[in-house]
Formats: structure tokens, C-alpha cells, sequence
């Protein structure tokens, strides 16, 4: 199965606004529009009423596809919108919001706010899950220095300016679920894992201490310390390499990611791992399915939290 759509593709299938409009208005509603404001499905569609192209015959708002979605208080157009996701999932190390600034012809600071919309829809919450999972913890930020060595010093929060992220990977479907945490702290890891492991799984860790002790679960403890990297299963390779494409993305494509906003980063990064390979319509739709009732705006995203 082909799942690479190239950009002649990309923008032969979509070529512009209207085409745009259909794919999201179609994905939403399928064939008849529905009111965000009522529910109704007693809608009207109004012609060349721009922004707001449908008017509900109950509730008699207007409304269009963007109501209701991280897109609507954006004035960029919607082929934008689709070609950024399009751009997001067709790079495996992601965009910077300066080539992104370039391709749809944009500001950078609209594209850096457009691109940090899509990423905040991406955030995912997960419930425990059981199954067999590789569990790491790493730091986004600043220098990267030899990582094991690192382990044997941090305490709690880690090196300064670093942010601390956690990480699972299910070894049955390869999705990954990642996010910042505050220490690595064995309290702290220790809820964590029991917010998304279920009991009576297998989780696969390195050898630091916070993870000891732990109740529920069947841990396999990898030294990396002893030299000791793969012996059969028990590794975290599946859980390293996302990490290496993470860490390939901070240093290559978005240079710096201030704390405030690593979760969003994070979460594009799991998002794309999680919906794999590739940038078809389905792939592309799954993602404004997420983009449904979610705000973000742009006092928020700069403010301080
Ligand atoms: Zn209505």
C-alpha cells in the first residue's frame, strides 16, 4: 500500500480552498452539515457567505467548519491548514515554522501559532493499557551529553535547563505514549507508570533506582552500565530510537523548544509515531478529527502558564 502522497499529489487532490473546505467539511459531517452550535442537521448552506458559509435553521446561528475547532478564530485559509498537516505528517523530524512560513506563504509567527494549534489537538491522555512495554526517561533541552553518565548523578529534577521526559512504548502495536514529567523521582515514576500500565504487564526499564520497588508489574531491569544493551528481550531500543528522532528534530529542525512548550512538541512527535508512516487522506483526516472542540489561543500559548 502506497501511503506517501507527494506534493504534486498532495495539491492535484487539493488544489485549493473549496477542495479544502470539502475534505474537512466532509470528514466532520459526511454529507449533511451539522449545527456545533445545536446539533441540528436543519442546515442551510448560504452562498458566498464568507467566513461563515452554512446558517442552522433551529438555533438560526451561522456557523462554519472551523466552529468548534482549534481553527476558529484563524484567519489563515483552510488549504493552508490542510497543506500544514499535510507538511506535518510528511516530515519524519518535522517542520520548522520557518520553512513552514516559506511553503504556505505565511509569517513565521503565524505558522510557529498554526503549527503549535496542530500539536496542542495531538496531546493525548491516556487510561492504563496492559501489554508489554519499553519505559525510558530522557532530558529535551540544551547540550546533549552522554546520556548514561548523566544517570548516574541526576537526582529528582535532573540537569539544569533540561526538561525530563517520559516514555512508553508498547511492544505489541509500536505506538508510543511520551510527555514531560517534573523529576524522575520514584514517587513520580512510579504514578506515572501506574497511569498508563495496567497491572500484571511487563515493563522493560533501565537500571536507575526510582524505577526499583515498584508493585503491580513485572520489571525487567537493563544495565546499561554493565555493558549489558540487548540480551533477547529485554532492551529499550523500540523506546531509544524515538528518542534519537526526537532529539534529531530538537537539534535539527526546531532548534530550541522552551520548556513551557515540550509537551506540544512531544506530543507531535508520538502523534506522528503512533499514526505511522506515511501522509494519505486518512492519516491526515485522523489528525482534524483531534483538531474538534479544542481552543488554543495566542494569549495563552505565550502567556506564562
Ligand atoms: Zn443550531
Amino acid at each position: 500500500m502506497k501511503n506517501i502522497m507527494s506534493r504534486y499529489e498532495f495539491l492535484e487532490k487539493y488544489p485549493d480552498e473549496q477542495a479544502a473546505a470539502e475534505f474537512f467539511e466532509q470528514r466532520r459531517w459526511g454529507d449533511i452539515p451539522q449545527c456545533p452550535h445545536c446539533l441540528s442537521r436543519n442546515t442551510a448552506r448560504i452562498k458566498n457567505a464568507k467566513p461563515m458559509p452554512h446558517r442552522c435553521r433551529e438555533c438560526r446561528k451561522h456557523f462554519s467548519v472551523r466552529t468548534g475547532t482549534i481553527m476558529e478564530r484563524s484567519k489563515i485559509p483552510l488549504h493552508k491548514w490542510l497543506m500544514a498537516i499535510w507538511m506535518l505528517h510528511t516530515a519524519r523530524k518535522g517542520v520548522s515554522s520557518i520553512q513552514m512560513a516559506k511553503d504556505l506563504g505565511i509569517s513565521q509567527q503565524a505558522a510557529w501559532f498554526l503549527q503549535h494549534r496542530i500539536r496542542e489537538s495531538m496531546i493525548e491522555e491516556g487510561h492504563p493499557i496492559s501489554g508489554t512495554f519499553e519505559i525510558d526517561e530522557t532530558y529535551i533541552g540544551g547540550k546533549e551529553k552522554n546520556k548514561h553518565r548523566r544517570k548516574k548523578k541526576k537526582l529528582g529534577s535532573g540537569p539544569v535547563g533540561k526538561q525530563a521526559v517520559l516514555g512508553f512504548r508498547n511492544r505489541r502495536n509500536s505506538t508510543v505514549r511520551a510527555y514531560p514529567i517534573p523529576n524522575v523521582r520514584r514517587q513520580t515514576l512510579h504514578a506515572e507508570i501506574a497511569r498508563n500500565v495496567q497491572d500484571g504487564s511487563t515493563i522493560y526499564t533501565d537500571e536507575m533506582s526510582s524505577y526499583d520497588k515498584i508493585t503491580g508489574v513485572n520489571r525487567v531491569s537493563i544495565n546499561h552500565s554493565a555493558g549489558e544493551y540487548v540480551r533477547d528481550d529485554a532492551h529499550t531500543n523500540g523506546i531509544e530510537s524515538f528518542w534519537a528522532l526526537l532529539k534529531r528534530g530538537y537539534h535539527g529542525t526546531n532548534h530550541w523548544w522552551s520548556v513551557k512548550h515540550i509537551h506540544r512538541y512531544v506530543a507531535e512527535y508520538t502523534h506522528r509515531q503512533n499514526a505511522g508512516p506515511g501522509n494519505t487522506p486518512d492519516v491526515l483526516a485522523l489528525t482534524f478529527d483531534r483538531m474538534i472542540g479544542i481552543r488554543l489561543t495566542y494569549r495563552e500559548l505565550v502567556g506564562q502558564p
